[in-house]
């Protein structure tokens, strides 16, 4: 389907875009397009005006810093996080945005597009959860910050608010922590139906639950197996029912995905 007409404006620095953002309330901010355009061409939104964030460099790239912390710039792309040398310091990272999709998709898709749209199936809101990420956030009062916990707000709902754009995401050092991924998608780099990130350090672990809730469930339990399906069980999800699966096989899924999230770890 077709587009509708759309004004659009290519800014040249933050303050700009933060400009048009809040001088127009139907403006909407354009990352790499794979969700926004989507559903405007399904017309499930309809903003008057996209603001085009493509052209700003200050918010691409990823720096590491000498204690391991990484800053991930929102503009920054799946690809470019695959093939930095940089973020190897938290090779999840690379290796979650590897099964996101197609090449397509990974190309254009950014990370602050993938956290912005907080789709419940989408990847990284329960991978930034359980690595406990920390979001920057600029508007007209200056710039803030979010933790996941504040941050993912409901279904296709965030602390980035009208008028605002997400500029960073930092991600904690690694230290002894190990990372791990488990998911069940719709074929081979499908949508999620059910996803487990998770972080083991000292016999702990933190781990969070995606397409279970509109917002990552996080769950810490001791750093085995068993216990972290029991503490799963244990958690009263209450997922939705779908023509992909009932809440009752999203629950099974979860406790599953679990255990098999800390094998990936060690
Ligand atoms: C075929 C297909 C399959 C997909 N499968 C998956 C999948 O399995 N897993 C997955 O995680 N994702 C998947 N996606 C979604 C994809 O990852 C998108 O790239 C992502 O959800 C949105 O990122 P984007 O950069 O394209 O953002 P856009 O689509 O441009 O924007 C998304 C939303 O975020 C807002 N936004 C973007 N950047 C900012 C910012 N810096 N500040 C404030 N607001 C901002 C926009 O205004 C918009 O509301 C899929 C997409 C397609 C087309």
């Amino acid at each position: 389907m077709l587009l509708r007409e759309v004004e659009y404006a290519k800014p040249g620095s933050v303050a700009e875009a933060l400009e048009l953002l809040a001088a127009n309330d139907g403006a909407r901010a354009l990352a790499g397009g794979q969700t926004l355009i989507n559903v405007m061409k399904a017309r499930a939104a309809s903003p008057d005006m996209l603001v085009d964030l493509n052209g700003l460099d200050e918010l691409r790239g990823i720096e590491l810093a000498g204690d391991g912390t990484l800053t991930i710039g929102a503009m920054t792309t799946y690809s470019e996080l695959m093939a930095s040398a940089e973020a190897k310091a938290r090779p999840i990272l690379g290796e979650v945005c590897a099964t996101i999709a197609d090449v397509q998709v990974r190309n254009r898709g950014t990370i602050g597009g993938n956290v912005c749209s907080n789709d419940p199936t989408n990847h990284f809101p329960p991978l930034l959860a359980a690595l406990q990420a920390e979001f920057t956030i600029r508007g007209a009062e200056g710039d803030r910050t979010a933790t996941t916990d504040e941050f993912f707000e409901g279904v296709f709902a965030t602390a980035v608010h009208p008028g605002e754009l997400l500029t960073a995401i930092r991600v904690p050092a690694k230290g002894d922590a190990r990372d791990g991924w488990a998911s069940a998608t719709l074929g081979r780099e499908g949508t999620g139906i059910v996803s487990v990130a998770a972080t083991v350090s000292g016999g702990n672990a933190r781990i969070a639950i995606g397409c279970v809730a509109a917002t990552p469930v996080v769950i810490t339990a001791s750093a085995d197996e068993t216990a972290v399906a029991d503490a799963v069980k244990s958690a009263d999800l209450d997922p939705p029912s779908d023509v992909h699966a009932s809440a009752d096989y999203r629950r099974h899924l979860a406790a599953v995905l679990a255990a098999r999230a800390i094998r990936d770890a060690a």
